[in-house]
This record gives structure tokens, sequence and C-alpha cells, in this order.
């Protein structure tokens, strides 16, 4: 860290921040330019970041060197090893990978359908929720554990793995038994007790991007899985509330090569939930892989009119079909195969 003091800095003022550093078990260096004289301080990480040396008298503001997410941070030189969920690899670098499925798991005639269609379409992986937060509690909330075991027999039927959501660290036994990746969702990014909880889970982990956080609040969640022991966590842009009130979301693209540059994990794009209006979703699927998503998650429903959340913005199984050829040329354009 390095700390920029005022200029109307006392000497007293450096001997009293000097002593304080001192203090805290850290050094300190002071180097005296021409009108401001600036201090590095010198000591473990964790000891510096949690000093309120900003507090001190005559100090202007402090300027961090190390980032605070060491384990989800880019090593320099070694390319990150990919995030496979039930065997397919995320992040190889190459290949955008297709995590399709409906929002809810309804029925077992309903999921066998729609995932026999994305996987001839080109999906690899099956998604459906069990457990749905939803924002009012007379809304459907999902079938549960028999939605998961819905999932099982299907995947078992058409060989995709399958990600479903999970929202209370009480039922982390129960939904390991059945899937293959645990997806935390928006609403739930910062449950930092959640976040613990399948930390310590063997399982990889979907992690959305709340609609109210930062790319960097993203990152700092991802960590807290991280430092609890498990690597495998993959990101997901899906969008985020702006004043805009012609979308559902403003799904924020920028947040791709940003989270490909800064993290060593996959990155993947949400374009269902992050513009929400069926017609948009397939152009906003290829900008997220013109953009460097390492894959798509799209929701499908084979009777839109008839799901039980979110049939506004799930897509046909025809319409996904289409989509996934021009997401193949899209990918073949940028260096990329899907
Ligand atoms: C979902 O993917 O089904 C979902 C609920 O998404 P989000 O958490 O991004 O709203
Ligand atoms: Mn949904």
């Amino acid at each position: 860290m390095i700390i920029i003091t005022q200029p109307t800095v006392t000497d007293a003022q450096i001997d009293h921040i000097v002593a304080r550093i001192e203090e805290f078990g850290l050094r300190s260096q002071i180097m005296r330019g021409e009108s401001r004289i600036v201090i590095g301080v010198l000591g473990p990480d964790e000891l510096i970041r949690e000093k309120p040396i900003a507090a001190i008298p005559g100090v202007e503001s402090v300027v961090p060197v190390m980032r605070s997410y060491k384990l989800v941070a880019q090593e320099n030189g070694t390319p990150p090893p990919p995030v496979s969920i039930g065997g397919v690899p995320f992040g190889s670098g190459q290949r955008v990978v297709l995590v399709s499925g409906p929002c809810s798991v309804e029925s077992r005639e309903q999921l066998l359908s729609i995932a026999k269609s994305v996987k001839k379409s080109g999906a690899r992986v099956l998604r459906g929720g069990a457990f749905k937060p939803r924002t009012s509690p007379y809304s459907f909330q999902g079938l549960g554990e028999e939605g998961l075991r819905l999932l099982a027999e299907v995947r078992a039927e058409t060989g995709l793995p399958v990600t479903t959501e999970i929202m209370d660290t009480r039922d982390l036994a129960m939904i390991e038994k059945y899937t293959d990746c645990l997806q935390i969702g928006s609403r739930n990014m910062q449950n930092f007790a959640l976040l613990k909880e399948v930390g310590r889970s063997k399982l990889p982990v979907l992690l959305k991007r709340g609609f109210s956080a930062t790319i960097n609040d993203l990152i700092m969640s991802a960590e807290y899985i991280l430092s609890e022991g498990n690597p495998n966590v993959l990101l997901c842009e899906r969008g985020i509330r702006t004043f805009e009130t012609m979308t559902r979301n403003t799904l924020d693209l920028n947040a791709v090569p940003i989270l490909k540059a800064k993290t060593r994990l996959p990155v993947i794009v949400d374009p269902t939930h992050g513009i929400g209006l069926r017609d948009f979703i397939p152009q906003m699927a290829l900008a997220a892989v013109a953009a460097g998503a390492d894959g798509l998650m799209i929701e499908v429903h084979d009777e839109p009119e008839r799901a039980r959340s979110d049939g506004e913005q799930a897509l046909r199984p025809a319409v996904f079909e289409d989509l996934v050829r021009r997401v193949r040329a899209v990918a073949e354009a940028v260096g990329r195969e899907a």
C-alpha cells in the first residue's frame, strides 16, 4: 500500500503516521517528492488491508498495490485450467459451450422433450430450476426434490450433465446427490453463508452476477468460494439493473473482456435474463460470443405460453437450433468454435 499525504502535512504528522504503521506491525518507507510526501507500507497483505490507515491525520489517500482477490486473479503466464461441468470443459480458450433448458423443471415429459431437442441442436449441458427464486411468494416456487430427481433421470436418458440452482445452505447435501453443478442465482450472489458452503463442495459452481452487483463484487464473491477450497467456479454475466425500462435488465457485455482479463475463471453469458425479451436474445447471444464468452446459457421451452416461469423470454426449440448455427458462424469468425 502507498500512502499519499496531504500537501499541508507536518513533520509531526509524518512521525505520527510512521509510529502508527509500526504499531500495526508494519514497516514504512518515506519518499519525499517536490510537492508531496509518499509513504510506502510494507508487510503482510492481510495485515495492511484491515488497518484504518486512511483515518490517520495527514493522510490524503491510500493506494493498494496488491489485489484483494488473489485466488481468482489471473496468474501471469500460466493459462488457467478449464472448469468442467460433468466432464464438459469451459474456458479451454477455443470452445464456446452451450448450456440450455427450461427456466423451471415442470414435468418429466417437458424436461425430456426440451433436453432432447437442445442436445440435438448442440447444447452440451442441461439447465433447469427445481428451487426457484421468485419475486412473489405466491408464484411457482419449483418442484423441489422431485424436480432434482427429474433432472437426474433426464441426465441418465440423454447423457447431458445438469446444472441447477441452490438457494439454501440446508439443501446442499440433497442437491449434490442429483446435479453436476451448483448454480448460485443473481439474488444470492452475496449470500456469503451460501458461498462458503458451496466453497466446501466438490461440485463446480456457476456463480451468476447479482443484478445490483459491480464486476468487482462478482469477483469477490467468487473469491469467497475459492477461499474455502473449491477452485471450480464459472462466472456468469446475466444483466444488471439500470435506468433503462425497455428491457428486463441491461446485459453488461463490458464484464466479459474485463473478467477474462482479471480472473482465471471461465465466463458465461446469459442473454435470456440479460435482456428478457425473446425476440432480441439471439442478437445478444451472438454479441456475447464476439465479446469472448466461454459459454452461453439460454432458456428454451417447447410451449413458452404454458411455462410456469419466464415463458416470455424462452426460445422455442426451432429458434434455438437456428441460433446455434449462427453462434457457430460467429465463433468461427473470431477464431473459436461452438
Ligand atoms: C435462472 O437462471 O433460472 C435464474 C433464476 O437466473 P438469475 O438468478 O440470473 O435471475
Ligand atoms: Mn429464468
